[in-house]
């Protein structure tokens, strides 16, 4: 087991690539701390665990919210004493252009995506560091590395959330504390149907056209899964990657590879 009794704040961990990776760490031995927002999808991610493997509980939180950032960390350290891995998953995608975005879009894009990783990462990392260390995950995206029209805010949050990776990097060296994020391309989750039908909506095209032009964009002809980006969080939550702080991880089936690659908006 390669994450035996590690304690993992899964943060967004109630469906997608959030919850393929409760799935695995869990089968890996891991204590399995899932954090989101709906109780019905949290418990039925806990049945479908603790049914098959182990140790998993939900712990209802708005992770942009202070109040909640701070409950999910104190009622982890309640039901197992410690923090080992922090992932910081959560995240929303808006298609706006940046003259048609209000404010309040802008702020709440910032705040779902930027400020959770910031809230939970600042009331984790002194437990953390109180047990010893640990490592902590950040979801960015590609999206974080090369523009995409209708995308601005989205990409500003992933990028911020890259550099703010290397900052907690060095700050948290000193800590034992490992920090790194992962840059996926196009997965296969509920955000990415609430984009194609968008864009099925918006081009009068049928859904099922928009994916496949869409899965023809990455140059291994196909969108990945959640459980294809799983196993990288594994490795970085693990202490086989004892040598790795502040990277970026692509994970992309090579969407940002070629130069030939078509623009990297849908
Ligand atoms: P998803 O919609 O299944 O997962 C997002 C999760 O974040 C959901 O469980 C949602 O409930 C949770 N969440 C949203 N706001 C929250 C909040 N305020 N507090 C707590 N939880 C909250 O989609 P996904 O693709 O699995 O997304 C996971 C991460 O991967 C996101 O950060 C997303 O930006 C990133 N990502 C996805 C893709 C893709 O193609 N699917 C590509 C690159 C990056």
């Amino acid at each position: 087991m390669r994450i035996k009794d590690k304690v993992s704040l899964i943060v967004g961990g109630t469906s997608g690539i959030g919850l393929a990776t409760a799935r695995i760490f869990s089968q890996e031995g891991a204590k399995v701390v899932i954090v989101g927002r709906d109780p019905d999808k949290g418990h039925a991610a806990i049945k479908e665990i603790v049914g098959r493997h182990g140790d998993v509980i939900f712990v209802e939180s708005d992770a942009s919210r202070t109040e909640d950032a701070q409950r999910a960390v104190t009622q982890t350290v309640d039901a197992y004493g410690r923090i080992d891995v922090l992932f910081n998953n959560a995240g929303i995608v808006m298609i706006r252009s940046l003259t048609d975005m209000t404010e309040d879009e802008w702020d709440t894009m910032m705040a779902v995506n930027v400020k959770s990783v910031f809230l939970m990462s600042k009331y984790a990392i002194p437990l953390m560091e109180k047990t010893g260390g640990g490592s902590i995950i950040n979801t960015a995206s590609i999206l974080g590395l090369a523009g995409a029209e209708d995308y601005a805010a989205y990409s500003a949050s992933k990028a911020a959330i890259i550099v703010l990776t290397k900052t907690m990097a060095l700050e948290c060296v000193p800590k034992n504390i490992r920090v790194n994020c992962i840059s996926p391309g196009s997965v296969k989750t509920n955000m990415l149907d609430w984009e194609m039908d968008f864009f099925s909506r918006k081009r009068g095209k049928p859904q099922d056209l928009v994916f496949d032009e869409h899965a023809k964009k990455t140059p291994i002809g196909r969108d990945g899964t959640p459980d294809e980006i799983a196993p990288l969080v594994l490795y970085l939550a693990s202490d086989e990657s004892s040598f790795v702080t502040g990277s970026n991880f692509v994970i992309d089936g090579g969407r940002l590879a070629s130069f030939d690659s078509p623009r990297v908006s849908v």
